[in-house]
């Protein structure tokens, strides 16, 4: 696992769920250590080069089998946000996007207790989580973890982080916060998903997106 952010705090990355089962999953980087190989070394460069993207993620890179590269927004404008619920834990949709067998991804994805946020693929490529090639070459794709008829997963660090997250990407791209733009995947056309499901709190979400501190917003890649 490579950290988007050089120095975040051994309490702050226990605290999460999700990155215990990175590190179960033996993908936990010794980030704190000093590297010494040069191999190392680059990697701990491309981390810090990356500490400009906002809101703080964690890179948990999808296999290269689970999407498309691209140049975006060159090659293909971003235009939407598209709003996913997991169906799975963060733990298990993090080993499906990594398996190159299951040919799905997601550029980022919001965990339910705490509100970590993992990028699975950068936001200049193509992701693919809409199910229909040509929104997921417009798009952002935000997973969060949950099911759509668990309402108690959708918490309060869960809807603040994602807005966050989801300010910084239209700000990113000149996207427009509202209901037009950020859409539900069951909105994508030929969508056979149902999520997020009618228990999202879109009034919610889409206030907190609008009112969200972005701070500074420089693209990750
Ligand atoms: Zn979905």
């Amino acid at each position: 696992m490579e950290l988007q952010r050089p120095t975040p705090s051994r309490r702050t990355l226990l605290r999460s769920g999700a990155y215990l089962g990175a590190a179960a999953l033996g993908l936990a980087a010794a980030a704190t250590a000093a590297p010494a190989h040069a191999s190392d070394r680059r990697a701990a460069g491309t981390a810090r080069r990356a500490a400009v993207a906002y809101p703080p993620t964690h890179w948990i890179p999808a296999s290269t089998s689970n999407y498309t590269v691209a140049t975006r927004p060159t090659q293909y404008p971003v235009e939407f946000v598209v709003v996913h619920v997991t169906q799975e834990t963060f733990q298990d949709a993090m080993k499906i996007f990594q398996n190159p067998a299951k040919k799905v991804s997601s550029h980022y994805m919001v965990a339910s207790a705490d509100g970590y946020v993992g990028q699975f693929v950068r936001e200049k490529d193509v992701a693919w989580h809409a199910g229909n090639w040509d929104y997921n070459t417009r798009s952002i794709g935000i997973e969060h973890e949950g099911w759509v008829d668990r309402p108690e997963y959708f918490t309060d660090a869960m809807y603040a982080s994602s807005a966050r997250l989801t300010a910084a990407v239209c700000d990113r791209y000149g996207i427009p916060k509202d209901r037009k733009h950020i859409i539900a995947h069951s909105e994508v056309p030929k969508a056979t998903h149902t999520d997020p499901g009618p228990l999202w709190d879109w009034d919610r979400y889409i206030a907190l997106v609008n009112t969200a501190t972005a701070g500074p917003v420089r693209p990750y890649a």
